[in-house]
């Protein structure tokens, strides 16, 4: 365990109910925890990491994810790989560096993660606050003058137990990545064909031989393409512009010879913004390689005879159609007589996405911006959070808070940003953070060389996608601060092992 002794007395101990053991119900627990907190953290599933146990299980019986909530909450697929350079990805003083014996590439898979954040359960003695296989069905205000919640949670192990406890405090940590959004698409009902939302997606085998649709051109949605063509008899991959379709996605799918009509030899087809990736030819389609216009040609009306019409009345007879259309916030136990509610994926309102104004301190919410830093970011929300709580810092009063997020939504609606964008902060302008870590918690800023990295993974991504994540060229500045945050992360890592090492030893002539 790391020497974690600069426990600051609290100027208000209070007892707080952690929703969550992800990376950011960790982050929370971390932080309110060295804050003195009494912690208390309910986790559904049998570990800790969340979305990063990978889960093979699916929510088989219901694959579009349509009734709510998912009963599985793992979305990673088998094959996941961090997009996001893992020097971008670690708690400030618990850097994500590579480790002997394990993935030590920059963008390793999933489990790599899932044993990072293990290694911070373990460092920071995270366990002790942490309850598994218990899940939340149910937080309310607890009754009487003080403003407390009472939180009631099944014991899904043995005993089925339902457990009812008051918290003066609670965390929502539960994640956002598991109740899968869906469009509205004239014939959906009645398709007769397999359809399924990517949370459901885990391998690609069950499409060999297939026609496929996918629905949806996030990183999910190219990812999936480019695993499900190796098997498939044709991928089409439906963006909703054609900025989506990148040159790198564009290079990835287009043959290294022009192609000719035989099988198993793969192109791409625009018909803007339609790409078709297949693996049976047509010749007569090289001559629709681009279309010039741009017109947006969403998938438009689904048959019942299996056909695929999209917007420019053409369509295709497919067996499967994936939706990777992204996730919508849920909080199905969460009772707070309409001051906290989910609008078009707003979740709100949030005084900076963290706190509802009418229910702050005692009620708040980490992780909820998505293009962030993470768990970075979790990290600073986490601290303000604990330090507002022990009354270290003040919030401002309801109304001020009321009217920031007014003129928030307000200044989105003027820059044209839809609603369901609402907690998207944007990665590559790290102002918001930046401002939010000074503002809030003495936070430092992303340093400017994990900026560049991180423009520039992006750079090789958008001109490479099947290449980006081995081949990359770190200019000499970049290369220069790596090397030296490889080498200071191996520092502290050995340090942290003496330490936990001491702290053993110390058990153990304690107990003898
Ligand atoms: C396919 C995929 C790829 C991704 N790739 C990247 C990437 O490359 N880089 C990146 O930074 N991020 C990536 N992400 C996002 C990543 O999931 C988040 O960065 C991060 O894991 C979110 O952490 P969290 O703690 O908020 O949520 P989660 O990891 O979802 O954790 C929430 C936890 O809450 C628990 N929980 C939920 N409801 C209850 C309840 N009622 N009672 C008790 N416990 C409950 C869950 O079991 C879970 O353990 C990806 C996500 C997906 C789905």
């Amino acid at each position: 365990m790391v020497c974690d002794d600069i426990k600051i007395k609290p100027l208000q101990r209070q007892k707080v109910c952690v929703i969550g053991a992800g990376m950011a119900g960790l982050a929370s627990a971390r932080e309110l925890r060295r804050e003195g907190h009494d912690v208390t953290v309910l986790e559904q599933s049998g570990d800790v990491g969340g979305q990063w146990v990978y889960d093979p299980r699916t929510d088989g019986a219901d694959p579009l994810g349509a009734a709510a909530p998912v009963k599985v909450h793992g979305s990673m697929y088998a094959s996941l790989r961090l997009i996001s350079a893992r020097e971008n990805m670690g708690f400030t003083d618990f850097q994500f560096a590579p480790k002997d014996g394990r993935d030590g590439r920059r963008f390793p898979g999933h489990r790599e993660v899932y044993l990072y954040l293990k290694d911070f359960c373990a460092a920071f003695g995270l366990m002790e606050s942490v309850r598994l296989n218990t899940s939340v069905v149910r937080v309310a205000p607890a009754p009487g003058p003080a403003r407390q919640w009472t939180v009631r949670s099944v014991d899904l192990g043995k005993s089925e137990e339902v457990v009812e406890e008051v918290f003066d405090a609670v965390v929502v940590a539960n994640g956002h990545y598991s109740q899968p959004r869906l469009p509205s698409i004239q014939g959906m009902e009645a398709w007769r064909g397999r359809q399924m939302h990517s949370h459901s997606y885990r391998v690609p085998e069950p499409f060999r031989g297939e026609v496929v649709v996918v629905v949806g051109c996030g990183e999910s949605g190219k990812d999936i393409t480019m695993e499900v063509r190796r098997v498939a008899k044709e991928v089409h991959l439906a963006a909703k512009s054609m900025e989506e379709v990148t040159q790198g996605l564009a290079k990835a799918c287009l043959p290294s010879t022009p192609p000719a009509c035989t099988y198993n030899c793969t192109y791409v087809l625009f018909r803007a913004p339609v790409m078709s990736i297949s693996t049976c030819m047509h010749t007569c389609m090289q001559n629709e390689m681009i279309d010039p216009s741009g017109n947006v040609n969403q998938v438009e009306r689904l048959c019942e005879d299996g056909r695929v019409v999209f917007g420019d009345g053409s369509s295709i007879l497919a067996d499967t159609i994936i939706y990777c259309t992204g996730f919508s916030y849920s909080f199905p136990f969460l009772d707070t007589e309409g001051a906290v509610t989910v609008d078009d994926n707003r979740v709100g309102p949030l005084f900076e996405h963290v706190f509802p104004p009418s229910l702050a301190p005692s009620l708040s919410f980490i992780g909820i911006p998505i293009k962030v830093f993470a768990p970075w970011f979790f990290e600073a929300q986490a601290k303000w959070v604990a330090q507002v709580l022990s009354g270290k810092r003040t919030l401002p009063p309801e109304e001020e808070m009321m009217r920031s997020v007014e003129e928030y939504y307000g200044a989105r609606e003027i820059a044209g940003v839809p609603k369901k964008y609402t907690h998207d902060v944007s990665l590559f302008d790290t102002t918001y953070i930046d401002e939010f870590g000074g503002k809030y918690c003495d936070f430092p800023g992303v340093e400017k060389w994990r900026y560049e990295l991180l423009v520039s993974s992006f750079v090789t991504m958008l001109d490479n996608l099947e290449t980006f994540l081995d081949e990359y060229k770190d200019s000499d500045s970049i290369r220069k601060s790596v090397e030296e945050w490889r080498l200071s992360a191996q520092q502290a890592q050995a340090a942290t092992r003496a330490a936990t090492k001491k702290q053993s030893l110390g058990l153990l002539e304690q107990a003898q």
